[in-house]
């Protein structure tokens, strides 16, 4: 059973349903009320030591990816990051990486002004889980089943350079010594897009953040929007580094499914198109259009304006690697 036949069968169906729900489960975030004039978007993602990163991780990158996964799916709904939760197990106290790994997650919480209001603390596997919440103006936020026919697909940033890292460390690529440092950087201290995802809320029409790759995420976009898209390989945004270490056509596969991105993925109407753009532009945001929901039902995706089959193989690969 997969992660989300399980949270489909046994949690999504409850008995309760409270009317200042507006958003539960299924999305970057829950929604709730916060009087008339605010939503609170609530997530929570959990860390764990051998499978989400390496046991012997620098802790300070550890703190640093615990809180920006949570803060990835704020910004995928448009919500000021504000108020974080933390529950960590670790075998023993050892002092050096409790005060490293507090450095990751307060350097970050502080350059957003995020709170540490409560937590955990047990003995255990090393895990780390934090519940992040953020505010927004109501009925603002965005999710992934606003897309509408023939609206424009756009990501933030730069894509794949976090999943070579992960293979390079793997020992599945190589990496040229030049390179290793900026790559590592992507996949150890991801940084969530905040400020774009609040600009997006005023023009995108569904949003969601890149953890698992972009065609998997973009099939979550498709599916709660009851459309398909065409991807254009062409213009994918691809960092020199990727392409320089494993060339173009390996490059757009770690693009399309390589995990820990940390993008944001969204579409936007013909009529909110320059608008959007003109407004990340202003805020100094890298973003491309890569392409075009539809009717389909289906993702595809065109190289020189030709169809190309997607490589699943790869695709299932990555999503292993990734989980
Ligand atoms: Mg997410």
């Amino acid at each position: 059973m997969k992660e989300f036949d399980l949270i489909k069968r046994f949690f999504a169906e409850q008995p309760v349903r409270r009317k200042d729900v507006h958003l539960g489960i299924g999305d970057d975030c829950a929604l709730v009320s916060a009087g008339e004039q605010h939503h609170i978007a609530v997530t929570t993602d959990t860390l764990v030591a051998g499978v989400h990163f390496f046991e012997d991780a620098d802790p300070r990158a550890i703190g640093h990816k615990s809180l920006a996964v949570s803060l990835s799916d704020l910004a995928a709904m448009g919500a000021e990051p504000s108020w974080i939760s933390l529950a960590i197990s670790m075998p023993s106290i050892d002092e050096h990486w409790v005060r490293a790994f507090c450095t990751g997650v307060f350097e970050l919480s502080e350059y957003y002004n995020v709170q540490l209001i409560g937590g955990d603390t047990t003995a255990g596997p090393l895990s780390i889980t934090v519940t992040a919440q953020g505010l927004l103006p109501a009925n603002k936020a965005l999710s992934r089943g606003g897309a509408v026919n023939g609206d424009w697909l756009y990501v933030t940033g730069e894509l794949g350079d976090a999943a070579l890292a992960l293979q390079f460390l793997k020992g599945n690529a190589d990496v040229a010594r030049e390179d290793q440092e900026a790559l590592l950087e992507k996949l150890h201290y991801p940084k969530p897009r905040v400020l774009a995802g609040q600009i997006l809320k005023e023009y995108a029409s569904a949003a969601i953040d890149l953890s698992d790759g972009l065609l998997g995420d973009l099939g979550h976009i498709c599916q709660a929007s009851q459309l398909g898209a065409n991807v254009v390989l062409d213009d994918l945004p691809i960092s020199n580094a990727l392409s320089a270490n494993v060339g173009a056509e390996q490059a757009r596969e770690f693009a399309l499914a390589g995990g820990d991105d940390y993008e944001l993925l969204f579409t936007v109407s013909q009529d909110n198109k320059v608008g959007m753009e003109t407004a990340l532009s202003n805020a100094g945001v890298k973003y491309t259009c890569i392409g075009q929901l539809n009717k389909s039902m289906k993702i595809t995706t065109t190289l020189d304006s030709h169809p190309v089959p997607i490589n699943a193989k790869g695709f299932e690969h990555f999503s292993e690697a990734s989980e």
